[in-house]
């Protein structure tokens, strides 16, 4: 009997260097304009042969059993919605063991499992050569969530409408940023649900219009690591920080270890601070990991590409 080797895809996070978010849409989603890049922390799925869908996690956070960083084992997580799916536009059955890597910290505003999900779609592709068209792929990767088509299309690129709608943004530059990891996830939701909370005190501007991207287009254009730092905006930043005061203490932090510039990530509640260069970036690995304010810092440099077969 012959073994199939498994198919393995890698998928990177990303963060976002710029997250404009407008006003409330009437399907419960708020209208963006968000600049994702996608960076060098990855998650891997392995898929091989099988009877039904199964599925084991290992790695960081996948034995988490409560709160905003649990990943669910079974038919909720989205690498098995995105095996579902995928068998059902394909027509063929859903028969796969699933072997998801995790690296990217749960619940931190990476896309961690948008990643799972990207990688899922590629590796089953492989795997049932099922030889879906790209434009299909990123069709069913909206569907499981706004993230996912980044996740796919990885590099650097400008979001629209929820952010499923991904179209490639010209970089002239690889940036280098020091990830600090808090100790605890935030949920997304809930964070946008601050920002709602927050808009309709009067505490932050309403939405209606959004901050721009012009700056950080123009940035990544120039490729300086200055310029890029002057022009990161997240309008969800306030309302991390008023869920999590300690993010001030830890931006406070990045910047006083020599960041250029630091910026909570998504939803938080991940800082992503810029480092000048390669060893700038080291460097304030090193200083960060020592300040005590992050449970783990991590080295990384995008654009990366997105979900890839390795093996
Ligand atoms: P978002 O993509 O919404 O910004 P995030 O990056 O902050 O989210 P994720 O790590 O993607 O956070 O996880 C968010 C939630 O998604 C988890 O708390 C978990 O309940 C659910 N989830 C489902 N499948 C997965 C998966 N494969 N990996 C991680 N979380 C998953």
């Amino acid at each position: 009997m012959t073994v199939r080797e498994p198919v393995v895809v890698r998928a990177p996070a990303k963060i976002n260097i710029h997250l404009g978010v407008g006003p409330l849409r009437g399907d419960g989603f708020h209208a963006l304009h968000t600049v994702y890049l996608a960076v060098s922390l990855f998650d891997t799925v392995a898929v091989r042969p099988g009877e039904g869908l199964s599925l084991t996690l290992s790695g960081e956070g996948a034995g988490t059993t409560t709160g905003p960083g649990q990943v669910p084992g079974g038919p909720t997580n989205l690498v098995w919605r995105a095996a579902e799916l995928l068998a059902d536009h394909a027509g063929v059955r859903p028969d796969a063991a699933m072997d998801v890597v995790k690296r990217i910290p749960v619940a931190a505003g990476l896309a961690g499992g948008s990643a799972d999900a990207a990688a899922t779609l590629v590796a089953l592709d492989a795997l049932w050569g099922t030889r879906a068209a790209r434009a299909d792929l990123l069709a069913l990767a909206a569907q499981l969530g706004s993230d996912v088509p980044f996740s796919l299309t990885g590099g650097v690129a400008l979001g629209t409408g929820r952010g499923e709608q991904v179209s490639p943004v010209l970089a002239g530059g690889r940036w280098h940023w020091v990830l600090g990891i808090a100790g605890e996830g935030l949920s997304t939701p809930a964070v946008y649900a601050e920002l709602d909370r927050l808009r309709a005190t009067g505490r932050v501007p309403d939405g209606t219009e959004p901050t721009s991207a012009e700056p950080v287009l123009a940035a990544l254009r120039g490729g300086a690591a200055g310029e890029l730092a002057r022009s990161l905006a997240n309008d969800l930043q306030p309302a991390a920080l008023s869920l999590r005061p300690d993010l001030r203490r830890a931006l406070r932090a990045a910047e006083a270890a020599g960041a250029v510039a630091a910026v909570v990530s998504g939803s938080g509640p991940t800082v992503a601070a810029l480092a000048g260069d390669e060893e700038g970036a080291v460097r304030l690995a090193a200083e960060l990991a020592g300040v005590g304010v992050f449970r783990s810092v991590r080295a990384v440099t995008g654009p990366v590409p997105g979900a890839r077969v390795v093996s």
